[in-house]
């Protein structure tokens, strides 16, 4: 299949000539456009004057907003919220920004533009958006360009993309209004004249839609691009949505930069920050050099660079300068520039509930906090996190109040990477010496490498290396190369390998009945489709494994249900046998109750749990994982730490409280968009979720879950949770294996079975039998493992223990709580033995 560049080739040149199809002409003559091709590019472009070479700024050369005010001073929220207004104006309804994590789109990890909000189902027509006309302040995250930023003026790996969207029936999509809206931007807000635009005509390409897009060009800088999706791909053909789409997205950033004209983006969008950075390490800038630099700098963004060296020197050349003394003014501005940047960065990804870690996106922060701490001890200083989240907020805080209601709980997020951070710059210098040694030359390959298991910077490496003579080869995209790496890692997909069971086609969606109630356990339905030992109902109240909740079993017609699961959009039984009916009869489905109320209990236990976790140790939570069987569930929760034995308890305990409160558990279909907007998209804990209605788990003031599980009616029904165990899965992701229901109280039972046996061998009561325990095993060491001589046996403890005995005296004895009465019973024999 072609790949969506080679689409968009091919689109641009259909819609150049046949730009009155594609393009909104009548509008563009109205305001005094004229169509014109560049001699340099080819491309065709509009605009006012009589021009021969577009608005690319590798055409003209240059920026030429630099060093003069081009409009009236915008700070970057006041540039929002007069967009806004305007656009309100005009019919289009401002929206809150969605989070960066895109918890809600199954094809990317983090928000990457404004548009991102509405895929897949708002773009492909599945699902009725919001407003079919909106405005949003998108905050979006890429990391491909993370070595230019600070470098360039205009780069960042956090910025705000403005969306300006409709989503509407064909015969209803107006091109003409929409581009005169964007138009009056320009005009009525920004005070451009109509002379200093230049219009391109593109095509564009993306997410298996294709259309075409104006870009607005303005002295060099491209300011907004307006998509008109008009195709969906079909291979080759392209086939007119149903829906289309306008996509104008514009870079809030650049906007309040070329406004102001000063030589970068970061003071005018950053201001508190950046000056707080100049004042605290004493560094000036010399804002003549830069102005000179900054338009150049361009130079040096070329995607395959690789040695930028011979461009830095004709940069150097052009401005008139030392190439070194260059570089001594430009390296510590460019360090302050992305220290602002990269905070930022971290303060909307840590908020929004993303964790540093070493896999997928998560990597990416990681990044981002390393570089940064880099560069303050490179211009000497030690960050102070929470002083920079708190002048971010503040300078946010006109359209983002989110952020300063909650930059002190990621502090303390940060604090525990700062420590990683430490560590692993210590054993740095180890590692290095040892792989330096009889080395000649370091190849980019190990550079990833080193980075990449032992957190040791190209930088690092480069100053060893220097003093033992060894050349280092790095290139100016390193960075960007790291987390392209990662990036591609990324979305482990669950796909089983079940076979295809191919059914006659055209079959009907089951109806699933395990919704209602979970307590429905026999039912009536006519049979659809039998192949061999699979049959596919009408209705169905087996429920099929998913969710990370296991199947049902149970009989249909007394044979025997071993496997249920989901085909499409089927519920596929698999009996034991073959079985005796066929087609069309009708059959009686009876589950197995206790396995269906033990799942049930697990799964409404894992949302109780996960809802605990959250209260407890913070908004940045999510569910990360689950599974629920017979014998037991986990959960696995983002998390940046180790749980302490204190946060556990308070998770169980607070867990156990909502039982006993005995809440609703309200379970309902609800219009995607609806439940998004009423709860928030944490309804997403398990990942995307397909469909137009999203079926709705609500614990009331609690928790509330897009889940397909069955649950309980109350959260009371859940009887007991008992945390079994917590490990730490990955970086990040915390694992908490726990029981609910039946299996709580039967491992209880087994527990005070325990402790009773356990008072009997050692005489004591419950709240001795860890200072007992102690002394016995102290009496045994010295006993029988160095052979000491000892008259009597008699255990005199009397230390009381307040807490979970059995926990406690099983990490006394170094053994699982299950192994505690085999441990104490050897030890009594041992030292018995030794006494005769
Ligand atoms: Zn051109
Ligand atoms: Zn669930």
């Amino acid at each position: 299949m072609m790949s969506d560049k080679e689409f968009k080739k091919l689109f641009r040149k259909e819609a150049s000539k046949n730009y009155q199809n594609y393009f909104p002409v009548k509008a563009l003559k109205r305001n005094g456009f004229e169509r014109h091709q560049c001699k340099k590019c080819g491309k065709f472009f509009w605009s006012i004057k009589e021009r021969d070479i577009c608005g690319d700024p590798e055409c003209t050369g240059s920026y030429e907003f630099i060093g003069q005010k081009n409009g009236p001073e915008m700070g970057f929220s006041q540039v929002w919220l007069r967009f806004s207004k305007l656009l309100e104006s005009k019919g289009y309804v401002p929206i809150k920004r969605y989070p960066v994590i895109a918890r809600w789109n199954p094809s990317v990890e983090f928000t990457i533009a404004s548009i991102t909000d509405f895929q897949p189902y708002v773009v492909s027509g599945e699902v009725e958006p919001i407003h079919r006309m909106l405005t949003v302040p998108q905050i979006c995250l890429r990391f491909n360009d993370i070595d230019s930023v600070g470098l360039t003026g205009r780069h960042y790996t956090g910025f705000t993309m403005i969306g300006q969207h409709a989503f509407v029936p064909k015969k209803e999509f107006n091109q003409e209004k929409y581009f005169e809206d964007y138009l009056s931007w320009f005009t009525e807000e920004m005070k451009l004249k109509k002379d200093d635009l230049i219009i391109h005509e593109d095509a564009w390409a993306g997410g298996g839609n294709v259309g075409a897009c104006l870009e607005f060009f303005s002295k060099g800088l491209e300011i907004g691009n307006q998509v008109y999706m008009f195709f969906e791909r079909d291979h080759a053909e392209l086939k007119e949505l149903d829906i289309k789409v306008l996509d104008m997205g514009m870079g809030q950033e650049r906007v309040s930069w070329f406004l102001s004209g000063k030589a970068t983006s970061y003071e005018v969008v950053m201001p508190s920050v950046t000056e707080y950075l100049f004042k605290v390490t004493g560094i000036k800038k010399d804002d003549k050099i830069l102005k000179k630099f900054v338009p150049l700098s361009s130079l040096l963004d070329l995607d395959e660079l690789e040695n930028s060296d011979e461009t830095w020197r004709t940069i150097a050349n052009k401005i008139d300068v030392n190439v070194n003394k260059l570089k001594s003014i430009i390296f510590p501005v460019q360090k302050i520039y992305a220290i602002a940047d990269h905070s930022r960065t971290l303060l909307y990804a840590l908020t929004d509930g993303a964790l540093p870690s070493n896999v997928g996106g998560g990597y990416n922060l990681r990044v981002l906090f390393r570089k940064a701490m880099d560069y303050g001890k490179d211009l000497g200083i030690n960050l102070d996190w929470k002083m920079i989240f708190r002048l971010h907020s503040e300078d946010l805080k006109d359209m983002y109040p989110e952020f300063l209601d909650n930059y002190k709980d990621i502090t303390k997020i940060i604090e525990v990477e700062k420590q990683k951070y430490f560590e692993n710059k210590k054993k740095a210098s180890s590692i290095l010496t040892r792989f330096l040694k009889n080395k000649q030359e370091v190849e980019e390959d190990e550079l990833i490498k080193l980075y990449d298991t032992f957190g040791i910077t190209p930088e690092d490496v480069k100053k060893e290396a220097e003093k033992l003579d060894v050349k280092v080869s790095v290139s100016d995209k390193f960075y960007s190369k790291i987390s392209e790496i990662h990036e591609n890692k990324e979305h482990p997909t669950q796909t089983g390998t079940r076979k295809f069971i191919e059914f006659d086609e055209g079959l009907p969606e089951t109806n699933k009945l395990y919704f209602e109630d979970f307590g429905l356990i026999e039912f009536d339905s006519v049979v659809l489709a039998v192949k061999d030992n699979f049959v596919v109902l009408e209705s169905s109240a087996f429920y099929p494994t998913s969710g990370g909740q296991l199947h049902d079993t149970g009989s249909i017609n007394g044979i025997k249900v071993v496997d249920v699961f989901k085909q499409g959009n089927l519920i596929v039984h698999k009996l034991e046998t073959k079985p005796n009916f066929k087609k069309g009869a009708i059959v009686h489905g009876n589950i197995d109750a206790e396995r269906r109320t033990i799942l049930t209990q697990m799964h409404t236990a894992a949302h109780i749990l996960n809802g605990a976790c959250k209260k407890i140790l913070g908004n940045h939570v999510w569910q990360a994982g689950a599974a629920k069987t017979t014998e037991k569930a986990r959960l696995d929760i983002t998390h940046y730490d180790s749980l302490s034995a204190v946060e556990l308890q308070k998770i169980e305990d607070l867990a156990n409280e909502i039982i006993k409160r005995d809440l609703p558990v309200n379970k309902y279909f609800m219009n995607r968009i609806l439940a998004e907007n009423k709860f928030g998209m944490t309804i997403y804990q398990g990942g995307a979720v397909p469909g137009k209605k999203l079926r709705i788990v609500e614990i009331p003031d609690f928790d509330v879950e897009a889940c397909g599980g069955t649950h309980l009616n109350n959260t009371s029904q859940t009887e007991m949770i008992k945390i079994i165990k917590t490990s730490k899965v990955q970086d990040g992701v915390i694992r908490l294996e726990f029981v609910a229901g039946k299996r709580a109280i039967e491992l209880i039972e087994k527990e005070n079975q325990i402790i009773e046996e356990l008072c009997r061998l050692l005489n004591c009561n419950k709240e001795h039998i860890p200072g007992k325990a102690k002394e016995l095993f102290e009496l045994w060491k010295k006993i029988v493992k160095k052979k000491k001589p000892v008259e009597s046996f008699e255990l005199k403890s009397k230390e009381s223990f307040e807490g979970d005995v059995l926990k406690e005296t099983a990490k006394i004895l170094k053994t699982q709580p299950e192994h505690v009465i085999k441990t104490v019973k050897r030890f009594i024999d041992d030292v018995k033995k030794r006494l005769s």
